[in-house]
């Protein structure tokens, strides 16, 4: 049977600039380590059976959930940034298990209605403390969830929460991480994490953008990065149906860029000399990138992406919706804080209602967020 040291000691195989899990600066309460998982396992099952993270199921990636199955949700792309970071952690020989913990949790701190519900917390909180979704996420993991009688939390590792509010894409800025150890650049592992979660949207936003036929098709015949991969492809097989020829494309387009971070970054390391993990953390630039034409390939891409979907007047509309009755809903909560539920006296006894407010609302799934808008503002639904 594998135990846990034996599991510490097979992590000797992995680069000397990973981290390992031996090595874990610990937990903020101590507990003792688990019999036959590592601890950066421990914390990835913790993340899998929180509330937060099947929440993630009923939250707005950018398709509301009610506007369709098929479209990816804040669960599936977890799923998706955490299948591409283990495939490039696993090939750079880093720590697979510590990326994967950070994956699947570094989106728990989304409001409902994606970025929307996001900026709408942002105005209200500005004079309270602010609210941005990794701090949120850090919150949901050390103090939010309920699990254990001995301490508020998951109780997850240094590395794990380091991850959440280092978190940081062209969406997300890390805010000032206090409890953390300043640092030039985070650990390879989290940096992993960032250009996975990068490469799923930027990829699954195009395939969600068709099928919702808000993006269309040959319209992307002026993106570079597209039609270099329908060329290839069509050369192979030129009667392919639309459905699989999308997905081809896709997939060429994914499986294009992770290659690309692959060599570049394995360059980089050789190029900085990289031995140990303080070489990378006392770096001032991040070693895990994309090469220079790659980067410059995924401009027009990403340019493609905010004007033609994330700009669309349905995706604006349905935003801007959003923004207002999320910020209805918070005032409403905030007038009279009696109206929230029994689960939250406590904390309104102890803290600021505001912060309270925020984190209700922050927790909240699209749908909870539309029943209970309901439920105010609508005089015959029951209360
Ligand atoms: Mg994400």
């Amino acid at each position: 049977m594998f135990k846990r040291i034996d599991l510490e000691k097979r992590e000797d195989l992995l680069a000397p600039y990973a981290k390992k899990s031996k090595d874990s600066k610990g937990r903020l309460h101590k507990e003792p380590e688990h019999p036959y998982r590592s601890c950066y396992q421990r914390d990835r099952d913790r993340v899998i059976y929180s509330t937060a993270f099947r929440r993630l199921e009923y939250k707005t990636q950018v398709f509301v959930n009610h506007e369709g199955d098929h479209y990816r949700t804040r669960l599936t792309h977890t799923l998706e940034v955490a299948q591409i970071a283990k495939s490039i952690a696993r090939a750079l020989q880093l720590n697979e298990d510590l990326v994967e913990a950070i994956a699947l949790a570094h989106d728990l701190g989304h409001t409902p209605f994606g970025h929307s519900g996001e900026d709408a917390l942002r105005e209200i909180m500005k004079d309270y403390g602010g609210f941005d979704h990794n701090t949120q996420g850090l919150r949901v993991v050390d103090l939010l969830e309920e699990r254990y009688p001995e301490f508020p939390g998951l109780n997850l590792s240094y590395e794990v929460r380091e991850g959440v509010i280092k978190h940081s894409t062209a969406y997300d800025l890390p805010r000032p991480s206090l409890p953390f150890e300043a640092t030039a650049s985070p650990l390879l592992e989290i940096q992993v994490v960032d250009v996975a979660d990068e490469i799923a949207y930027d990829n699954h936003d195009l395939d969600d953008g068709i099928a919702s036929r808000l993006i269309k098709e040959e319209d992307l015949k002026k993106v570079p990065l597209w039609e270099k991969e329908v060329k290839a492809i069509r050369k192979i097989y030129p009667h392919l149906k639309d459905e699989v020829r999308k997905y081809q494309i896709i997939r060429s387009l994914i499986n294009a860029q992770i290659t690309d971070i692959l060599t570049q970054t394995d360059s980089n390391i050789k190029r900085h000399k990289i031995r140990k993990v303080s070489d990378v953390t006392k770096l001032p630039i991040r070693l895990v990138t994309f090469s220079k034409p790659m980067e410059e390939l995924r401009k027009p891409m990403r340019a493609f992406l905010q004007k033609n979907l994330y700009q669309h007047y349905r995706v604006v509309r349905m935003s801007n919706k959003a923004h207002r009755f999320i910020t209805e809903l918070f005032n409403v909560y905030s007038d009279k804080p009696e109206q929230l539920p029994p689960s939250t006296h406590d904390r309104l006894k102890k803290e600021d209602k505001h912060q309270v407010v925020c984190d209700y609302i922050a927790g909240m799934t699209d749908r909870y967020a539309l029943d209970e808008y309901k439920k105010f503002f609508e005089p015959y639904e029951r209360v």
